[in-house]
């Protein structure tokens, strides 16, 4: 009867770290062209939270919007690059000070890329005690890498004071982060260092200048939707700002 009651304690244990523990740490998805989405997790309100980021793979090397939240993923994902497209990541780019964004700027300039903010971004970073870029650009910059081109914008505070948004012209993706919500979302999720009533002109400023993207990769959840600007106004209306 002991081993019994001892073998459904183990039982328990084993299916309670199951359900906490997503089954893959890190997965990768093409998302058009060269560019792909990568999903890492972190723990939020104790619950596991998928957070995305974004790679590129040009002829001279990958370049990495977002760093894995999980900071047991910056290698497996460096090595994920390489075994699959034979490139180092040349370049690092956070959009934002949260820890879901810049977690992995130390690492990866260690490992050989140039590293990346906004200069506001730095100075949050430097602010919070977070690891913080070898390079700093102060108003919106076109960054070219091998044969692309891509737009670093900052349209105004919403998630974050010093939240960006990158803009890849020739695929039309819009890469969103964490001020663009998933149209899975519930909610605005964590708004503490956030400005609500800001938020809406800063959707409002990308829209205009970028038009209708292709595709808009969002800093949670699923981002196969092109309604999700659209649907982070709503979210916003509902919270009572426009
Ligand atoms: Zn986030």
């Amino acid at each position: 009867m002991q081993s019994l009651s001892i073998a459904f304690i183990f039982l328990f244990a084993i299916l309670a770290n199951w359900t906490q523990t997503p089954s893959k740490k890190l997965t990768i998805t093409p998302l058009t062209g060269d560019l792909y989405v990568f999903t890492s997790y972190g723990m939020y309100n104790d619950q596991p939270v998928p957070a995305n980021g974004m790679y590129l793979v040009t002829k001279d090397g990958a370049v990495l919007f977002d760093a894995p939240w999980d900071t047991t993923q910056f290698q497996p994902l460096l090595d994920s690059i390489k075994r699959k497209h034979g490139q180092n990541v040349v370049l690092c780019l956070a959009t934002h000070w949260h820890d879901d964004r810049s977690a992995g700027l130390t690492f990866y300039a260690k490992h050989g890329a140039k590293t990346y903010t906004s200069k506001l971004t730095d100075q949050l970073c430097k602010e919070y005690h977070k690891p913080r870029p070898n390079y700093t650009f102060n108003q919106d910059t076109v960054f070219t890498v091998g044969e692309y081109s891509f737009e670093a914008y900052y349209p105004g505070e919403g998630h974050t004071k010093d939240n960006i948004v990158v803009w890849l012209e020739k695929d039309k993706v819009l890469y969103g982060g964490c001020l663009i919500k998933s149209t899975a979302a519930t909610n605005l999720g964590n708004v503490d260092d956030g400005n609500v009533r800001a938020w809406p002109q800063s959707i409002r400023n990308i829209q205009q200048r970028f038009g209708l993207p292709q595709y808009i990769v969002t800093g949670h959840d699923r981002w196969d939707s092109k309604a999700s600007l659209d649907y982070t106004l709503k979210l916003l209306a509902e919270q009572g700002a426009n």
